[in-house]
């Protein structure tokens, strides 16, 4: 079974509050209410809240996309889109009405013609053909060399994890609106949410195996895995399923907190020696929700995230890698004790595969056999 069959947003439907928060999302994007949709009410009036018919269209139209569904005609009226609960019911109801895509319920196959263009390609899920996998090979193997001195081991992960993980990285609690969840069948009967989540960034692969007995030391792993983000917008390079390949080191309070700066050069120089024109921001996560506000101006303002942000498109610039410093949120989440017993603080230094791939063909064009010798040479193509 292709496992992306289960990696999409029908896995949301759980129980209403992550159809909610899904749609929540859509209603924030910024051409729809932004900001302003996450502290709507559950049963307010999205018009009375500014939302005009077109945006209406448009919330359709992400609603059918997202979750692969066609909202039957009966349904396509003003009360079914009167607020955020009556929406979510509404398409809860229809996605277990509709098998997936490709498989009516009435076991027809489907008119190619009829499902050709958005509704076969889901936005933010792409391939990746041999030429340009060899460019990410390339990226990975110089990576692998630059961080050779202090990287103890790397690992592939895979593109699910223990829910438990993801639960104690906090994740689901502040990033309702990005978790993807698996469904499948239940032991006993029935089918539902699984001990499994989609990973939502590599280094959580790694907190549970730093945390043995054995990784007591401080130290350094990499990782990459494939990542799964519910995002609103298909602009290039924000992808829902991209690569994220990651350093991360663990340690002292002092040796960390310098560690990132250190990272953070490295990172740039190496990005620079690539040829791409990189901006460093300080920047936040997209926490979720008011509470959330709050913890996005606060890592903002103690610079715990940064950004190295690079062009992947005319006039779409987007952060190609980001240095984490996470203080002990994970030291305490996962146990990272210290040989005197204290906790231990962690960093992560996250590079996003595909986009990377994007700036480097933005910078160089898409035929890679014409891109610059010295490109060529570091990357071993
Ligand atoms: P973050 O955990 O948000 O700091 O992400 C780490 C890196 O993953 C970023 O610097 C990006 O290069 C990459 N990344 C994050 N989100 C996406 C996305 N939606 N699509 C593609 N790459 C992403
Ligand atoms: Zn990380």
């Amino acid at each position: 079974m292709n496992v992306f069959a289960v990696m999409d947003a029908r896995s949301n439907v759980n129980g209403g509050k992550l159809m909610e928060e899904s749609i929540r999302s859509i209603l924030a994007d910024p051409g729809i209410l932004g900001d302003a949709a996450a502290s709507l009410a559950r049963d307010a009036d999205i018009r009375l809240a500014g939302v005009s018919s077109m945006q209406i269209v448009q919330i359709l139209m992400e609603v059918e996309s997202r979750f692969e569904i066609e909202i039957p005609e009966d349904m396509i009226r003003p009360e079914t889109f009167r607020s955020i609960g009556v929406i979510a019911e509404a398409v809860e109801v229809v996605v277990k009405q509709q098998s997936p895509v490709g498989k009516p319920p009435n076991g027809e196959p489907m008119d190619r013609a009829s499902t050709a263009g958005t509704r076969l390609r889901a936005p933010g899920v792409e391939m990746t053909s041999r030429a340009d996998e060899s460019v990410l090979d390339g990226l990975r193997a110089s990576l692998a060399r630059l961080f050779a001195h202090e990287v103890d081991d790397h690992y592939t992960a895979p593109p699910v994890i223990a829910r438990s993980v993801s639960e104690r990285a906090g994740y689901p609690s502040s990033f309702p609106h990005l978790l993807g969840e698996v469904h499948g069948a239940l032991p006993g009967s029935g089918t539902g949410p699984s001990d499994l989540v989609l990973t939502s960034a590599a280094c959580h692969h790694l907190y549970p195996l730093i945390s043995e007995e054995w990784r007591k030391e401080l130290g350094c792993l990499s990782v990459e895995a494939a990542c799964y983000r519910g995002e609103a917008t298909a602009e290039t390079g924000r992808l829902r399923s991209f690569r994220m390949y990651e350093i991360v080191r663990w340690g002292a309070p002092d040796d960390i907190a310098m560690w990132r700066h250190r990272a953070l050069s490295i990172a740039e120089s190496w990005l620079r020696d690539l040829g791409l024109s990189i901006e460093r921001a300080a920047a936040n996560d997209p926490f979720f929700g008011s509470a959330g506000r709050y913890l996005a101006s606060a890592q903002q303002s103690e610079q715990l995230k940064w950004e190295m942000l690079a062009d992947v498109d005319d006039g779409v610039n987007q952060a190609v890698a980001s240095v984490n410093y996470h203080k002990d949120h994970f030291g305490e989440a996962f146990g990272l004790a210290r040989p005197d017993g204290s906790v231990g603080h962690s960093a992560c230094l996250a590079f996003g595969l595909d986009r990377l791939l994007l700036a480097l063909k933005q910078r160089y064009g898409s035929q890679i056999p014409a891109w610059p010798e010295t490109i060529r040479a570091r990357l071993e193509l």
